[in-house]
């Protein structure tokens, strides 16, 4: 079929030639005069293009009549410009064929405003709204913003494995990957798990993290990235945690914490500006319906220059406020989401880079600084979210590495591949983690992480 995306139609440059456009009906209105009036969503865009249909049709009586919310059909016929108000074309029908019916008394997706938990329990139809249809374009338009920034700078996308041997934030959150029975789990002489019965023979996670995977590839090939799924049996039931979330990660070869929030930097005003100008009918009805402060802000973080801010430093203006605080601060522990808005949002006004963490509360892999207590890592903080960003430069000296790696009681054993880097051609190197959902929250104002990914996986759900 010649299908004419609606996106397309409306553009108007098919004006005065006929073609054929397909969708899911979102509304019908039918005229005194033997008129009916069919607004038609395809996805391809935010608004809806509308179909006239008169009563010469031959499934005028039989059909049209009774089309309603959520059926879908073809319609063929001439785009023209409208007298209506509320659009520039219309289609004036020649042909409407009915593909699928649907029940409008049944139809989970009623014309009318739903509540976004509700939504949540008709995951297979919520795209069909405004509101859900605008998220997944936006969500696809930073996907593509992601790979086009670090194409544009020469970074390589490499493949990490989903299905890991190593626990690269080492804060115990993974999920087990096994095939062993659970009402039959053999054993060990010593009572534990009997690991050489499993698939791979060892024990196995759904990766955390692609970083120490990518590592390898940052200090052979330069500047990577990588860019899939992750995932965190971590039980936080908030409006930005998933279980199931999809994360960027660059890694930079021969550079410093100071590349590595340059690179941040860039990136997230990349990405913002590809979706202000590319996703505007969607933007504007985020700004108008979900948060009437959501252009500005962005617009606001592509304008500033992000602020660059020691731990310490945010320590001692976080403890010298007035502001009582639900979670106490002292130097040593680790910020929360309201700390990390209170500078953002109240004190800077800007996003804020947060650098030089205590080595205590940050991974084995983070660079120990000079002064023995902290490392260079880097948190990205934007307003409403907290950190959306968290990224460090790499522990390149094999000496050190190995040092830590005893201190916080890792098998240095398995790692031996990781460690390995650091024996042959070691380099400088750094990199960060960029949660997709959290962008996708934050450029479109959406309260709940669980409304911006398809399929949201929290504690205890998983439908669909
Ligand atoms: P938080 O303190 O908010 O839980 P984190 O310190 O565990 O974050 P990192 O391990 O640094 O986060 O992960 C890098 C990025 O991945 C974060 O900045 C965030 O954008 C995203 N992220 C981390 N955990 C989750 C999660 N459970 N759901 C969605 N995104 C997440
Ligand atoms: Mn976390």
């Amino acid at each position: 079929m010649d299908r004419t995306k609606i996106a397309d139609a409306l553009g108007g440059e098919s004006q005065g030639q006929e073609i054929t456009i397909a969708g899911w009906v979102r509304t019908v209105r039918h005229s005194k005069g033997g008129f009916s009036f069919i607004a038609l969503n395809d996805g391809s865009c935010f608004a809806q293009i509308q179909v006239v249909a008169d009563n010469t049709l031959a499934n005028y009586d039989s059909e049209i009549l009774h089309l309603t919310a959520g059926c879908s059909v073809i319609a063929s016929g001439k785009l023209v410009a409208s007298e209506g108000k509320n659009q520039s074309v219309e289609i004036q029908s020649t042909e409407i064929r009915v593909i699928g019916k649907s029940d409008a008394e049944k139809y989970p997706i009623q014309p009318k405003r739903h509540s976004f938990e509700y939504l949540r329990t008709q995951g297979h139809l919520r795209s069909r709204t405004n509101t859900f249809g605008a998220v997944a374009r936006v969500r696809n338009r930073i996907c593509s913003a992601i790979h086009e920034f670090f194409q544009q700078r020469g970074f390589l996308y490499v493949h990490t494995p989903i299905i890991t041997t190593s626990d690269c934030e080492g804060a115990g959150e993974q999920f087990n990957v096994t095939t062993l029975q659970m009402n039959d789990i053999p054993r060990n002489d010593d009572g534990g798990v009997d690991f050489s019965q499993d698939f791979f023979a060892r024990p196995t996670y759904l990766t955390v993290s692609g970083q120490l995977e990518v590592e390898p590839y940052c200090c052979s090939l330069g500047d990577v990235y990588t860019f899939g799924p992750t995932f965190r049996a971590e039980n936080s039931n908030t409006p930005r945690h998933l279980a199931e979330f999809w994360m960027v990660e660059p890694e930079l070869a021969f550079a410093d914490l100071q590349c590595d929030m340059d690179l941040a930097e860039a990136f997230l005003k990349h990405i913002f500006r590809a979706v202000l100008e590319d996703c505007r009918e969607d933007m504007q009805f985020f700004n108008e319906r979900i948060d009437k402060t959501v252009i500005e802000t962005l617009t606001h973080v592509i304008e500033s220059d992000f602020e660059r801010v020691t731990y310490t430093k945010a320590i001692e203006i976080l403890t010298q406020t007035d502001r009582k605080w639900e979670y106490p601060v002292e130097w040593g522990c680790d910020l929360q989401t309201e700390h990390e808005r209170f500078l953002t949002e109240e004190v800077f006004n800007a996003p804020v880079i947060l650098t030089d963490y205590p080595r205590g509360i940050k991974p084995f892999y983070m660079r120990c600084n000079d002064d023995k207590k902290t490392v260079a890592a880097m948190d990205v903080l934007v307003p409403k979210i907290g950190e959306i960003i968290g990224g460090s430069q790499r522990e390149e000296r094999l000496d050190v590495l190995l040092k830590r790696m005893e201190q916080c009681g890792m098998d240095i054993s398995e790692y031996w591949w990781y460690i390995d880097l650091r024996k042959y051609g070691t380099i400088p190197h750094a990199g960060f983690g960029l949660g997709l959902e959290r962008t996708v929250q934050f450029a479109t104002g959406m309260a709940n992480i669980r409304d911006v990914i398809p399929y949201p996986r929290t504690p205890r759900n998983a439908e669909f």
